[in-house]
């Protein structure tokens, strides 16, 4: 019930906020001002930051972390060369588009503050980082709130469970997905517990 109660107010919340946003619309747009973000909040913290590399994948290929599938997922981080690699094309909403690039965000900056690896627990870390960034692309106009709860359908839609799925690291749940989301969504990056 409280679970549920913090969804709704979760997109109460979404519904709430002023709709006037200048869209920014391609993958370079949203890298460049997730870069800007990440870099003022480690700033404010007297931290150093660096931008990951960013791919776009249009066909197989292989990372260090091994092959990428864009059939798996439409966004991935790899650790070992602080890359995000992301299917052009398959976000369609822009909402999505956002989630799916703050996601790996996340996980860069969980790399940059010196704890990589993919684990259940890294990834809903990822999605509460992820919720905190839309947040501010809604508060700074880039984004309008009914593009946000777009992607936070998103991040319900893609969960899966608490085990490895086809060898894959599991995401969570969609309900325990959305409320990491809306945990970074509501309370920065201070809600997700990494020191930010
Ligand atoms: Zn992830």
């Amino acid at each position: 019930m409280a679970r549920r109660l913090i969804s709704i107010l979760a997109v109460a919340l979404f519904l709430a906020l002023p709709s006037v946003a200048a869209a920014q619309e391609t993958p370079e747009d949203i890298v460049a001002s997730l870069n800007a973000y990440w870099s003022s909040v480690f700033a404010q913290d007297g931290l150093p930051y660096s931008p990951p590399s960013v791919q776009a994948v249009t066909g197989p290929m292989n990372s260090p972390c091994g092959p990428i599938d864009v059939f798996i997922a439409p966004g991935a981080y790899c650790d070992a060369n602080a890359t995000i690699y992301y299917v052009p094309g398959a976000s369609v909403d822009l909402g999505d588009l956002w989630t799916v690039l703050g996601h790996e965000f996340g996980h860069h900056v969980l790399n940059e503050l010196g704890s990589p690896g993919h684990s259940l627990e890294s990834e809903l870390t990822a999605d509460c980082l992820g919720g905190a960034a839309v947040r501010n692309a809604v508060e700074s106009g880039l984004l309008s709130p009914g593009d946000a709860a777009v992607g936070m359908r998103l991040t319900i839609g893609s969960g899966d469970s608490f085990q490895p799925v086809n060898g894959q690291v599991p995401h969570g749940p969609g309900n325990f997905r959305s409320i990491s989301f809306s945990s970074g969504y509501n309370g920065g990056p201070s809600a997700c517990g990494v020191g930010l």
